[in-house]
């Protein structure tokens, strides 16, 4: 952990060197991550220089979809870990053309439970949580939603064929983080896409210091 946390204060450094904002995402497997970036990404294209680190434990499917956006992506395989870690970022970034770059947006490895424990150097954190996967997740998994700055509601167009309250999902997610923004996207029509690059872009653009998701966490 204090391995961890030197490395991502070294990759956070960086960043701000090169006047970079970082966003770590994390969510549970299959909750539509690589989807959001694939709806958001788009839209940030022409106000923003960003690229994508995708974090996996096998394949290199994810970084094929950001690539057909044209975006440039790093795969970064765990070979079964459970976890991005700063040092995997850090290796990753060997990668990256960082002088060329505005945004870098690091998709975690489908997990709700331990990535929300390993600060990767990010400035903010967005949390992904699908109807699909119940109401009751932000009372089970706190700790994903409690740095997060953002909370994007995905897949909200299968509302309607499953029992998913929004209300419970709010009350729960902003008893442990209680200022966190919700949006609510639906890859069927789009809905909310423009939202979350609304969102990315004004945060990109705050000064590091108001919302570093290390210094909202206390480290
Ligand atoms: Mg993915
Ligand atoms: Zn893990």
């Amino acid at each position: 952990m204090e391995q961890n946390e030197h490395a991502a204060r070294e990759n956070r450094r960086r960043f701000d060197t090169h006047n970079i904002r970082c966003v770590n995402l994390l969510g549970g497997a299959g909750c539509g991550k690589t989807a959001l970036l694939e709806g958001t990404l788009p839209l940030l294209k022409d106000s923003c220089r960003a690229a994508v680190l995708e974090g996996d434990l096998a394949t290199t499917r994810d970084a094929k979809r950001i690539d057909a956006l044209g975006v440039p992506v790093v795969q970064l395989l765990t070979e079964g870990g459970c976890h991005l870690n700063a040092t995997h970022v850090q290796q990753a970034l060997e990668q990256v053309s960082l002088d060329e770059l505005d945004l870098l947006i690091i998709e975690n490895v489908g997990n709700p439970i331990c990535p929300a424990n390993f600060d990767l150097g990010e400035h903010l954190r967005v949390a992904v949580l699908s109807v699909a996967e119940g109401h009751d997740k932000p009372s089970k998994y706190p700790l994903l939603f409690k740095d997060a700055q953002l909370v994007v509601i995905t897949k909200c167009d299968l509302l309607p064929h499953v029992d998913f309250d929004l209300d419970i999902v709010q009350t729960d997610v902003r008893r442990v983080n209680r200022s966190v923004e919700l949006i609510r996207t639906d890859i069927k029509t789009g809905q909310g896409f423009d939202r979350v690059a609304e969102w990315i872009r004004g945060s990109a653009a705050r000064p590091a210091t108001e919302n570093s998701a290390a210094e909202a966490s206390g480290g």
